[in-house]
Parts: C-alpha cells; structure tokens; sequence
C-alpha cells in the first residue's frame, strides 16, 4: 500500500511508515493513492466476520503484512461482536459498542495498538492521543501494560461524561492522562504541536493513536461490509448509510468501503452543532467557528482532521458529491429525536439519534438507511436519563471504573508546560 501526504504529495509512505508517523509533513495527513475494487464483494459478504475483515485488509495493505500475521491481529483486535438491530421497516441500528470501552472506537484502537505491537517490536514508543471522549479509553485499554508502550491521552477537563473519563483516567501503569483547560480543539493542537517537535518526537518515539492514523480508519472499513452481512439480501442494493461526525474519520471510512466496491452510494454524515462541514457543503466556505458543548460530547469537533481525505474522494470523483449529505443536528432536536426513538422501543444515545435524524431528513422513502449506534446508551447516562425521564442499566465494566479513583493530572492549555510535565514523567 502506498500512501500520498495530502498536503505534499512529494511525500509518498508504505502502510507501516504512515501507522508509525501518524501525520506527514506540514501537518498532512496520508491517504492512499490506490484504491482498488475488490473482486467479488458477493462472496466477501458470505464469510465470517473475522475471515472478511482480514480479507478486506490485506486487500487495502497489500503485502506488507504477512496474510497469516494480518488474519491473527484481526483475530484478537475484533474479538467483541458487531450486531445489526431492526429499528423498523426501513431502518437498522448498526451497533459498534459492544467491544471493551463501549463505543466503536474499540475497532481502530484494538488494530492499531496490533500494528504498533508489530512494527515496533524493540523500540520505545509514546502514543500520544487527544480524545474527544471515547478515544481515550479505547486507545488506554488497547495499550494497557504493553511493553515499550506509553500512551499519553489530553481530554478537555470537564467537557466528557464521567463514564468517558474513568474509562481511561483510573488505568494508572503505562496511561498517562492530562485534564486540559480548554476545548478538544485545544488539545487536538497540542498534540500537532508535538509532532513538529523533533525534540519530543525523538526523544519520546511518538506516535499518534487519533483517528489521523491510517490503521484506523482502515480498521473501520470492516464493519461496514458486516452491515451489509446482515441486512436481509433484498435489501442491500438501495442503502443509504448515516454517520454521526465529528472529526470525520469514521465517514471516511464508510466511503473508502464504498470507493473498493460496497454498494452503498449515499452517505450522510451528521453533525452537531459544531456544524464546519454542513456550512461548507451549503456555501463552499471553510469557516471553523469556536467549538461548542453538545450532549453529543464526541463530536464537539469544530476543525475535523480527516476531512481533507473525504474531500479528496468527493473531488476526484472516487465517491459522488451528490450522494454525499451533511447535516446539522441542534440541542432540541436532538433531545426530540431520541425520545421519539425510544418511544418506538430502541434507546439511543445523542450520537447515535444524530445519526438517525440524518436518515431522517436525507433518505429517499424506498432506501433502506443504516445509523450508526457509535456508543452505549449507559456512556451518557446522565444524559440519557435524563431526556428519557428513565433509568438505564449500568454495564459492569463501566460501573467498575466508575468506583475508581481518577489519576488525571491538570493541564493548562500550554505547550510548554506540557512537554516538560511529559518529559519528567517519561524520561
Ligand atoms: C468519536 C465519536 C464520534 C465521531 O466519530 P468521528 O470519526 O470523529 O467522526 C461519534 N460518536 C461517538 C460516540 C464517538 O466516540
């Protein structure tokens, strides 16, 4: 597989350069140059899950990974389930919350800490990560007391569900976590501004786990095919897919499914009020405005890393402008929605009713939509509880981390602060 810098495309990489680099020069981010139709999607959609997922892999990766090597990290990455639940006569809930931490962000964390285990056998590595709220644990319990790995994690202080932050801030061991006085932005900076350190990068072996990591969003990929998988035969030639989104990695995923041969050709990727990418989509103007708190904490991303390589696929034709919708969802009709969801018998989350508004208001009536369930309703408890005038059941791992201790150390939003409280706890 080789990779081009989107922002300079004299930079061409393999697979494992840009796992390990993370981000290029100039800040780009790396996407493949090639992406090629798979042979028969048919037969794909007929295996197991795991057994396709590593198909699906070696296809994008190519030969740089051993077939048998690859099959065995999918074989522990996506050891949880992935479950297709009918909503109702045109809908299906794809739910990707069943792994570890309980949002879909186990699947990118889980085959990434694989790659990294692989292709850093000897070397010190720092994984360093700003969460929005569900990375963070994702990538801490992927991490966890693995050898020659520490892993960094920045997450706005006060502005993630308790559920979210004692995921991965009561870990301790190789987990070092940092509450920034500030927005996710803020620390999505932070953690830019190390990688232009050469200092820290090389002092440190950084690497990062965000969604700006190409094993990731490759990862992805996978379950979209298992959607399909499930969803009654007569009904995959019309579907139209939405994604809840905030720093767009996950739609591009979706659409990197659909550019190698998943007939899925609409795709809505739904946001909250930190609405960039609905704006631009309408005027054509990129103008970021100050991030904004939302029940849909996840999400409350208002510069989306991973846009340029969904742009990229919409300029050169690889996907259809036309069947790329983006909408945004407010506060109230968030709120609205998920009470109507549940009124039909299914509990959502406000990322996940997100998702499901934007079927709702893009879907043609014969389509067959997929939302994205992108966490447990019991992540948001206190939201959930309380816009459902319900109470929900705690799973046990969420209530184990509940009772623990957070180990989080306060953080300004300062660069050099936090390069010399991470070099005297690493160095
Ligand atoms: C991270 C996250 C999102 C947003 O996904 P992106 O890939 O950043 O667009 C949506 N929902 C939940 C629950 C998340 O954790």
């Amino acid at each position: 597989m080789q990779l081009v810098n989107l922002k300079d495309e004299h930079q061409k990489v393999s697979f494992t350069e840009a796992v390990k680099t993370g981000l290029g020069r100039n800040q780009g981010v790396f996407f493949p140059t090639d992406l090629t139709r798979l042979a028969d999607v048919d037969a794909l959609l007929d295996l197991p899950f795991v057994e396709r997922s590593a198909q699906i892999l070696a296809h994008l990766i190519g030969d740089e990974l051993p077939k048998d090597t690859l099959t065995e990290m999918v074989q522990r990455a996506f050891n949880f389930p992935v479950k297709l639940a009918k909503v109702d006569e045109k809908n299906y809930c794809l739910e990707l919350f069943h792994g570890p931490t309980l949002a879909f962000k186990d699947f990118g964390g889980r085959f990434m800490a694989e790659c990294i285990g692989l292709f850093n056998q000897d070397e010190r590595v720092t994984i360093l990560t700003a969460t929005s709220g569900d990375t963070g644990a994702a990538v801490a319990h992927a991490f966890y007391n693995k050898p020659n790995v520490d892993v960094v994690i920045l997450y706005p202080e006060g502005k993630i569900s308790l559920a979210q932050q004692k995921l991965f801030t009561t870990l301790g061991g190789n987990i070092h976590c940092y509450a920034v006085e500030g927005s996710f932005d803020d620390c999505q900076s932070l953690v830019k501004q190390a990688f232009l350190d050469d200092e820290v990068k090389q002092k440190l072996g950084l690497n990062s786990a965000n969604s700006i990591n190409i094993s990731r969003l490759l990862a992805q990929v996978c379950y979209y095919f298992e959607a399909l998988a499930q969803l009654p035969k007569e009904q995959r030639t019309d579907v139209h897919v939405s994604v809840p989104s905030g720093n767009f990695g996950n739609v591009c995923a979706a659409m990197i499914a659909s550019v190698i041969g998943l007939p899925v050709s609409k795709l809505s990727a739904t946001t909250n009020q930190n609405d960039t990418v609905p704006r631009y989509i309408e005027s054509g103007e990129w103008s970021p405005n100050e991030t904004i708190e939302s029940l849909s904490n996840a999400m409350d991303v208002s510069k989306p890393n991973n846009w340029p390589r969904v742009q990229s696929m919409l300029d050169n034709g690889q996907f259809n402008k036309r069947e790329f919708y983006s909408r945004c969802v407010g506060e109230q009709r968030t709120q609205e929605v998920m009470r109507e969801v549940a009124a039909g018998g299914y509990i959502a989350e406000p990322h996940t009713a997100i998702a499901y508004e934007g079927l709702t208001l893009d879907k043609a009536p014969h389509s067959t939509g997929i939302f994205l369930a992108t966490a447990h309703p019991a992540k948001f408890k206190e939201s959930v509880e309380q816009v459902l005038a319900q109470q929900i059941e705690m799973p046990d791992v969420l209530q184990q981390a509940l009772n623990k201790t957070c180990l989080a150390q306060p953080m300004t939003a300062d660069y050099d602060k936090l390069k010399a409280a991470i070099f005297s706890k690493l160095l």
